[in-house]
């Protein structure tokens, strides 16, 4: 193995949008449309900011 210089020093975060109630790769936790755009991930000419723009946000499962 050989070492390899750490340029972008960044610590590996999932993003978490507003609309996500979970990061990803929590269990009992999947996608589901984004209820605000539609799943189109914009609203009106700027991305949506409750899924980032993805037309996804992240929903337990399951829920009663
Ligand atoms: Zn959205």
């Amino acid at each position: 193995m050989s070492k390899t210089p750490n340029t972008d020093g960044e610590p590996r975060s999932p993003k978490v949008n507003p609309g996500d109630q979970a990061p990803p790769g929590t269990p009992g936790v999947g996608e589901n449309l984004c209820r605000d755009c539609k799943g189109s991930g914009r609203i009106g000419d700027k991305p949506c900011p409750t899924c980032g723009g993805t037309g996804t946000v992240l929903e337990e499962l399951g829920g009663a």
